[in-house]
């Protein structure tokens, strides 16, 4: 595997295949890699002839107060991990190589979607993540990217940029992969206590539950609501920041599901001051 860190050294590594006639697929993360990064690989792999992985910690999709300082890094491991699954490329710019004048004047905002939900809670994320997609597929040049849809406003976001902006790749979804018990496996699972990863399976286990209230008539998202927050507050270290419920063409926010429509069901909840994310879909028949 070919580790570059340089910009310029990329971006002529993927002319040179691109002119090859390979086409390029790419997988953007932050590292501390899991079997969910892994699983966006394959998929990679299935639908290009070079995998570029990136690892780059962003620092300006962080708030302040947020967990940038003490995000896992691992580099030595995931370079192992890289390598076992036959990754072409591993792009892992320096914060320099990307941002060498410190604060960057440019930015890549798709407005509305990135104001609610995570992006209401964490200002500045969305612009920070669409910011540096935007840098690293001008960089890169993938043919396609995949993406997971464990992050699914970031994936809906993405879609829009790339469509907006006229970006020419291929956007593919990849499957959230989960713990055995259903967590969703992430990168800050690691910051989790035993007695936290206990409380933080109730996450996934409320999305199920209120599913299975919708598939059983509900209709009122209010009601909906209150019960996945009772639901996972009845363990004390688990505080719901945001559960909400939204169409998944528009990711307008719902207050009431019809009929024949297809909806995300998504939810943010502090464990034990871990912020942790989950989603799922659910089509109304
Ligand atoms: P991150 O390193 O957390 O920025 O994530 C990099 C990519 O991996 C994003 O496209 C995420 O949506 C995706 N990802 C993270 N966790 C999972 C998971 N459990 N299953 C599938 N994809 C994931």
């Amino acid at each position: 595997m070919k580790i570059i860190e340089n910009i310029k050294d990329m971006q002529e590594y993927s002319l040179r295949e691109k002119q090859n006639g390979h086409v390029i697929g790419f997988v953007p993360t932050m590292g501390a890699l899991h079997e969910g990064h892994l699983s966006l690989i394959d998929i990679a792999k299935e639908n290009s002839d070079i995998v570029i992985v990136s690892i780059f910690v962003n620092p300006i999709q962080f708030g302040e107060g947020e967990d940038f300082d003490k995000y896992p890094r691992q580099m030595k491991k995931d370079i192992e991990l890289l390598k076992n699954r036959n990754v072409d490329v591993l792009f892992a710019p320096s914060y320099k190589e990307m941002y060498p004048e410190g604060e960057i004047k440019t930015r890549v905002f798709v407005k509305d979607v990135s104001n609610i939900l995570c992006g209401e809670f964490r200002e500045g994320h969305f612009e920070g993540v669409t910011t540096v997609v935007a840098k690293l597929f001008n960089i890169v040049l993938p043919n396609i990217a995949v993406f997971g849809k464990k992050d699914r406003q970031q994936l809906f976001i993405i879609q829009k940029m790339v469509k907006d902006l006229n970006f020419p790749v291929k956007i593919i979804p990849g499957q959230t992969i989960r713990e055995k018990d259903g967590l969703a496996m992430s990168s800050r699972n690691k910051y989790l206590s035993a007695e936290a990863r206990e409380a933080a399976v109730l996450i996934n286990k409320g999305l199920l539950e209120i599913i299975s209230l919708i598939k059983n008539g509900n209709k009122d998202v209010d009601k909906i609501k209150k019960y996945f927050i009772q639901y996972v507050e009845k363990n004390k270290l688990n505080k719901v920041q945001y559960i909400e419920i939204v169409n998944t063409d528009t990711f307008d926010i719902v207050k009431e599901l019809e009929k024949e429509k297809s909806y995300y069901i998504l939810a943010a909840v502090y464990t034990d001051n871990t912020r942790l994310i989950d989603n799922m879909e659910v089509i109304i028949e």
